[in-house]
C-alpha cells in the first residue's frame, strides 16, 4: 500500500496536530501517523499551562472539559521548608487534562481536513539522495509506505526519526514521574506550589498542581536519581511537601524524560522538526507546551511558502530555524543562564535567597506579572520594579559568591595534592 499527501506528520501530540491545523486550514493535504490507538494516551505530562500563552495562540478559552483548575497563585518552598509566596492579579495559568487537550488539538485539526492515521507507527524514513521523501509505517502489523513533499516530525522525544535524518538530538535531560495523587491537605486550591532541594528533586523542582479539594497532580525532575523514590522520598519527608502528601495515595503514575539542551538543529532536505522533537523547551521549568505550539504554527508557515515556492531543500526550510529563533532564542539564553546559576545554588544558599525574598516583600512587585513563557521579557522588565532587581542581584551575588568559595577550595585541594 502506498500513499500520499503533501505533508506528513510523524506524531499526533500536541505540536503534531497544531501543526496539521494550520497547514489543514490552508487547504494542505495533510497526513497524520499516531502510533497509539487513541490520541492523548497514554498521558506523560503535568499539563500547567500559561493562560496568556495559549490565548496568543489562539487556543484560550478551551472546553471547559479540557480545564482542570485555574490558578491565581504559586507558593515556592525551599529545601528546608521555607515558604515564598506570590499572588496574582488573575488567574495566570492553567491545568489540561493533557489527554483531553491532545484531543481537542487533534479534533480542530481534523475538522479542517486533516487526516490521521492511529495505531500507525513509524519505523522508518524514506530518503532519495540524502532528501526525506516518505516514511515507512506499520500499520495494524502491516508495513506500508506514504510518501510527501514534506516530512514533519513532531514524534516527542523518542528522536528515532531525527536521528534518521542525519541531524542530532539533544544531549541534557532531566528524568520526570508526574502521579496523580488522592487525599492531600493544606492545600489551596487556586494555588500551584514548587518545591526545591538537591536531596529531593536534584538540579530540577517539584510540583503540586491542586486539581480538587483534596487531589492535586505531584511529580519532579531530577538529573541523578530514581524519580520513583525521590517522590516517596518529598512525601514523606520534604518539610513543606510531606505535610500535604503524607497521606495521599498515588492513583496513577507516568515516567518521561524532559530535554533540556535544545533546541537543536531542525531541518533537513524535506524534513522539519517540531515540539520535543526539536527539544523546543523552557530550560528552567521544563515546559514545552507553548514553545512547542508556537514552533509548530511557525512550521506550518515555512512549509506552506516551500509548497507554493516548490521548494523543499535544506536551504529553504532553514528559515524555519531562524523564524523560531528569532521568537526564542532571546529568552532561552536567559533562560539557560538562570538553569545553569540555580544548578550551582546548593540547598543551604537556597534558603538563604527565600528568606531575603521574603524579608524585603519581593512577592509585591510578582503581582501584576502576566508573561511566564517568555521569561528573558520578565526578568528583563525587573528594572521597572525595585524588589525584584534587589531580590535577584542578591540571588546572583550570592550565586557567584558560592560559586567563587568552590573554585578556591577547589583550588586549594588541587595544590594540596
Ligand atoms: C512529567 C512531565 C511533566 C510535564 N509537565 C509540563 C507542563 O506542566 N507544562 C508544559 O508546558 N510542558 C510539560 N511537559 C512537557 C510536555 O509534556 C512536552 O513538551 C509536550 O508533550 C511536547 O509535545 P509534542 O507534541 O512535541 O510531543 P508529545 O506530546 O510527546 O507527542 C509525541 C507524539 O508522537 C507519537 N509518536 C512518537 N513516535 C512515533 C512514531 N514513530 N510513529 C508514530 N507516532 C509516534 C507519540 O505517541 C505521541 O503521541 C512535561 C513533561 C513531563 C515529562
Amino acid at each position: 500500500m502506498e500513499n500520499f499527501s503533501d505533508v506528513i506528520i510523524v506524531g499526533g501530540g500536541p505540536s503534531g496536530s497544531f501543526c496539521a491545523f494550520n497547514l489543514a486550514k490552508r487547504k494542505i493535504e495533510v497526513t497524520i501517523f499516531e502510533e497509539h490507538s487513541e490520541v492523548g494516551v497514554p498521558c506523560h505530562c503535568a499539563g500547567h499551562l500559561s493562560i496568556n500563552g495559549l490565548k496568543n495562540l489562539g487556543l484560550y478559552p478551551l472546553p471547559k472539559e479540557v480545564v482542570e483548575n485555574t490558578f491565581s497563585g504559586v507558593k515556592i518552598y525551599s529545601p528546608k521548608g521555607l515558604e515564598f509566596s506570590i499572588r496574582f492579579n488573575s488567574p495566570l495559568t492553567c491545568v489540561v487534562n493533557r489527554a483531553l487537550f491532545d484531543k481537542y488539538v487533534a479534533s480542530l485539526a481534523e475538522k479542517s481536513g486533516a487526516y490521521f492515521s492511529l495505531k500507525s507507527r513509524v519505523e522508518r524514513l524514506i530518503k532519495d539522495e540524502g532528501a526525506a521523501k516518505g516514511v515507512e509505517v506499520k500499520v495494524n502489523g502491516k508495513t506500508a509506505k506514504a510518501y510527501g513533499k514534506v516530512i514533519v516530525d513532531a514524534e516527542g522525544t523518542s528522536y528515532r526519526v531525527l536521528r534518521q535524518t542525519g541531524l542530532f538530538p539533544p544531549d541534557r535531560f532531566v528524568n520526570c514521574i508526574n502521579a496523580e495523587v488522592e487525599n492531600v491537605r493544606d492545600i489551596e486550591l487556586d494555588t500551584v506550589e514548587i518545591f526545591l532541594g538537591n536531596a529531593y528533586a536534584p538540579g530540577f523542582y517539584a510540583w503540586l498542581i491542586p486539581l480538587e479539594r483534596d487531589k492535586a497532580k505531584v511529580g519532579l525532575g531530577a538529573r541523578m536519581g530514581n524519580p520513583k523514590s525521590l517522590l516517596q522520598k518529598l512525601m514523606h519527608k520534604h518539610p513543606a511537601a510531606s505535610r500535604k502528601l503524607r497521606k495521599a495515595k498515588i492513583l496513577h503514575k507516568s515516567f518521561h524524560p524532559i530535554p533540556l539542551s535544545g533546541p537543536v538543529k531542525a531541518y533537513s532536505d524535506g524534513f522539519l522538526a517540531i515540539g520535543d522533537a526539536a527539544a523546543q523547551v523552557k530550560p528552567t521549568t521544563g515546559g514545552g507546551l507553548v514553545f512547542g505550539l508556537n514552533c509548530a504554527k511557525i512550521a506550518a508557515d515555512v512549509v506552506a511558502e516551500a509548497i507554493k515556492q516548490d521548494d523543499y531543500s535544506a536551504k529553504f526550510l532553514s528559515v524555519y530555524q531562524r523564524r523560531f529563533m528569532k521568537l526564542l532564542n532571546f529568552d532561552l539564553k536567559i533562560m539557560k543562564g538562570a538553569r545553569k546559576t540555580l544548578d550551582n545554588v546548593s540547598d543551604e544558599k537556597l534558603d538563604d535567597i527565600l528568606e531575603f525574598c521574603n524579608r524585603i516583600h519581593a512577592n509585591l512587585d510578582f503581582s501584576d506579572l502576566r508573561e511566564i513563557d517568555f521569561q528573558g521579557r520578565t526578568l528583563l522588565s525587573a528594572w521597572r520594579k525595585p524588589r525584584l532587581l534587589t531580590a535577584l542581584t542578591y540571588f546572583l551575588v550570592s550565586s557567584l559568591a558560592e560559586n567563587l568559595k568552590h573554585y578556591q577550595v577547589k583550588q586549594v585541594n588541587n595544590l594540596n595534592g
